[in-house]
This record gives C-alpha cells, structure tokens and sequence, in this order.
C-alpha cells in the first residue's frame, strides 16, 4: 500500500472502532477526542514503513514519512532500517533466508506494535502535557500528510507543520489527561496493526507471526497469495478500496455524531432493499 492509503487505513479503523465501542459498549468521547484519536492512529499507519531507507525518494511508503521531516527523517529511517536488519540477523532461524535490507522485518511485526503503543503512552503519561503535544504535532504531521497528500504538497512544509503545531496546541490545551493520554498509545498501536493488514493483502506478506517459530522460520512472510495481492499503487487500491474506506469513515462519523442521520440512511436502504425484493418477485 501507498502512503495515502495506509494513513487512510489507520482513519477509517479508528472511527469504525470508536463508533462501535459507542454503539455496543456505550463508550463516548468527546469529538475532540475522536478526532485527536483519528489523527494519531492516520499517523500511525505510517510508521512501520520508516524502514523504508531505499526507497524514500520514490512516492511509497517511506516517501510520506520521508517528506515529513526531511534529512532528519531521510536518516532516521536509515537507521531504523539497519537496526531492524540486525534484529533480523541475529534472531534468524536456518530456514529465514539471509537479508540484506531491514525493511518489512521488524517495524512490520506485532511486538513493535505494542512497543510504540507502550513507549507512547508511558512516555505522555510521564511528561503530561509537553509529552502530548510532542506526540500528536509528529503523529498529525504524517497524518496530514498521509490524508491530504496532494494539499500538503501544494501548501508546503511550513503551512503543514503550522497545522500540526496548532493542532498540536490546541489537544493539550483542551484534551483532559484521565482518557486522553492512554488513548494516545493505543491509537498509535492500533495504527500499526492497521498498517500490517494493509501491507498483508498487498504484497508478499509480512512477518505477522514473529517471534512465533514455525517450521524452523521465525521470519516467516505471512501474506496473501500472489494471484490475490491487490498492486500497490494500481487502480483497486486507489479507487476502489480508498473510496470504501472514505464511505466507511463517514458512515462512522454520522454514526458517532449524529446517530438520527445512520438512523435514516438504514432505514433508506431497508426500505429500497424491500422495493427491489418486492420487483424482484
Ligand atoms: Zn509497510
């Protein structure tokens, strides 16, 4: 998946996620809440592929962190690339074949997942506000950039980082600490393993198993089969399945601040599935 598509993924999982937890569980938040939770887990989408040192300059993955920030992003994602190879390289079992390029190994597996969810949350609950503010302006300058790809091009870095900074200001300004912070981590994980699924339906697969041993593999490439993979960047991903994640974040957002509008939109589709239940008889 491209960058676009996958902080897309990481949005539309969040508000699905929220409507439901309101719908089933009675769990509410405020809209600043969802919003802010939105926003971290779009960004969070994006962060396994900071392992994508190779290709930064190309428009994948990688390109949309890379841009974000940079040289400074350009070395990060280097870094994290050969940090996540060595991973790689000593945990190998005979049967993982030897590797020289780190990406889609360890930023890619359900550990590191719970790891940025922990570190994130930890990391707001320990330093409170400035914490929170240093977390949301990185995770809504990716998620800005991810969503609004084209818009962010034209504006520019400045107006995006202005953005962030703002938006950044405003949720410690008026996000309360007792449900706010843990969301935080949570959202960045749930970004993650957003990201995996996408990578998984896309592509050859990714280690969504690891540190689970199997069959002397502990990097086993866990995807769906060739003939199946949606191309990264072809038209399935870019029409069909980004217009069905943009139908289903607004359904969700309806459904979350204006349960009356769903309300009707059911109603509309029972009564025009029963006219043409009733035409087809
Ligand atoms: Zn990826």
């Amino acid at each position: 998946m491209m960058g676009p598509s996958h902080a897309l993924s990481g949005a539309t999982a969040w508000l699905a996620g929220t409507w439901a937890l309101d719908h089933f569980a009675g769990y509410e938040q405020s809209p600043l809440a969802v919003a802010v939770g939105t926003l971290v887990c779009a960004g969070g989408a994006l962060l396994p592929d900071l392992d994508l040192s190779g290709k930064v300059t190309r428009n994948q993955g990688g390109a949309t962190v890379a841009r974000t920030f940079g040289v400074f992003s350009l070395f990060v994602a280097e870094v994290i690339e050969k940090v996540s190879l060595g991973i790689y390289t000593a945990t190998r079992l005979s049967r993982d074949p030897r590797r020289t390029n780190g990406h889609r190994t360890f930023t890619h597996t359900l550990p590191f997942a719970g790891l940025l969810g922990w570190g994130t949350t930890a990391l707001a609950g320990h330093f409170g506000k400035w914490a929170v503010v240093g977390i949301v302006f990185f995770t809504a300058g990716l998620a800005l950039r991810g969503l609004f790809d084209k818009w962010a091009e034209r504006a520019g870095w400045f107006i995006v980082t202005l953005c962030s900074a703002v938006i950044a200001w405003f949720t410690a300004a008026n996000l309360p600490g007792d449900r706010g912070y843990p969301m935080l981590g949570f959202a960045v994980a749930v970004g993650c393993v957003v990201h995996l699924f996408g990578d998984i339906i896309t592509s050859a697969g990714v280690p969504i198993l690891w540190p689970v041993p199997t069959g002397r593999r502990l990097w086993r490439m866990v995807g769906v089969p060739n003939g199946m993979a949606i191309k990264v960047g072809g038209k399935v991903e870019t029409v069909v399945l980004r217009t069905a994640m943009v139908v289903i974040s607004l359904v969700a957002i309806a459904g979350i601040f204006a349960p009356g509008l769903l309300q009707r939109f059911e109603d509309l589709i029972s009564t025009s599935s029963t006219v043409a239940m009733k035409e087809n008889i």
